[in-house]
C-alpha cells in the first residue's frame, strides 16, 4: 500500500481523465491521495472528486502564489475545512522563489491559515520555498506546533526538517529526490526518521525520474518510495507501510 500524499489531480492535465488516473494508481499499488487545494475559486473541483472517489481526500486553502482572490479569513477557511472529505488546511506558506517585493501580505495569509488550522483541529499543509527562517518563525509564533502538519516537497537543509519536526511537522519528498543532481536533499532523506517521512508527487508538477518532464501522476508516488528505499537501505515494503501509515496518523483518517 502506498498513498500519494500531495496531488492536484483537479488540474486540466490530469482531470480530463481521472479514470484513467485511478485505475493507473490502483495498478501500482497507490491505495489513497490527497488532493491539496491551491484557491478557493476550484474548492469545488477537489470536493467533487473527494466525493466522487472514496480513496481521495481533500484540502481547503489558499497557495500562497494564488492571486486574484479576496483574502480568505480564519473563520470562513474553518467553515469550508468542516466538510467531511476536508483532511487538511493548505496548501499555505511563504514562497520567496516566484514572488518579489513587500510579501507583508504573503505572510499574513499564512498566518491565517494556521489560525483556521487550529480552530478547526486541522493539520497544515505547508508550502516554503526559499523562506525556510521566515516559515519556521512563522509556524512557531502562531503556535502551529498544536496542529502539526507536513512539509511539503521538502527541499531545504535537514537543520530546517529537524526544526519542523520538533514542531510535530512531518517531511514530505518529491520526485525531486529521484534527479540525479539531488545528491544533498537525498541526504536530507536520509537522515529523517522513517517515522516522520511523508512521500508525494505534486502532480501534474516535478514528474520522477524516469518519467521526469512528463505529466507527473498519483502512480508515480511509487518511484518516491522505491527511492526512498534506496537512500536509507531499507526494503520498500517497509517505506510503503510506514509512509501510509505517518498519512493516516497525521490526518487521523479511519480507512477501509
Ligand atoms: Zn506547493
Ligand atoms: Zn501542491
Amino acid at each position: 500500500m502506498l498513498v500519494d500524499s500531495h496531488c492536484h489531480i483537479n488540474f486540466p492535465e490530469l482531470t480530463g481523465d481521472l479514470e484513467g488516473v485511478m485505475s493507473r494508481m490502483q495498478a501500482a499499488g497507490v491505495t489513497h491521495a490527497l488532493c491539496v487545494s491551491v484557491s478557493l475559486g476550484t474548492l469545488p473541483e477537489v470536493l467533487a472528486i473527494a466525493e466522487r472517489f472514496p480513496n481521495i481526500y481533500a484540502s481547503v486553502g489558499v497557495h500562497p502564489n494564488q492571486h486574484g482572490e479576496a483574502e480568505p479569513t480564519a473563520d470562513r477557511l474553518a467553515e469550508l475545512a468542516a466538510h467531511p472529505r476536508v483532511i487538511a488546511i493548505g496548501e499555505t506558506g511563504l514562497d520567496y522563489y516566484r514572488e518579489t517585493g513587500d510579501l507583508h501580505w504573503q505572510r499574513e495569509r499564512f498566518r491565517i491559515h494556521i489560525r483556521a488550522a487550529r480552530r478547526c483541529s486541522k493539520p497544515l499543509i505547508i508550502h516554503s520555498r526559499q523562506a525556510p527562517e521566515d516559515t519556521l518563525a512563522i509556524l512557531k509564533s502562531e503556535g502551529a506546533n498544536e496542529v502539526g502538519g507536513v512539509m511539503h516537497c521538502f527541499t531545504e537543509s535537514l537543520s530546517v526538517a529537524q526544526r519542523a519536526m520538533a514542531m510535530n511537522f512531518y517531511i514530505s519528498f518529491s520526485g525531486i529526490v529521484t534527479f540525479s543532481n539531488a545528491r544533498e536533499l537525498q541526504e536530507v532523506a536520509r537522515n529523517v526518521p522513517l517515522e516522520r517521512l511523508l512521500i508525494e508527487t505534486d502532480s501534474p508538477y516535478l514528474a520522477p525520474t524516469p518519467y521526469r518532464g512528463k505529466t507527473n501522476e498519483p502512480a508515480y508516488v511509487r518511484r518516491v518510495a522505491e527511492q526512498i528505499s534506496e537512500i536509507k537501505e531499507i526494503g520498500f515494503v517497509e517505506v510503503a507501510e510506514a509512509t501510509s501509515a505517518n498519512f493516516f496518523s497525521l490526518f487521523k483518517v479511519t480507512h477501509e
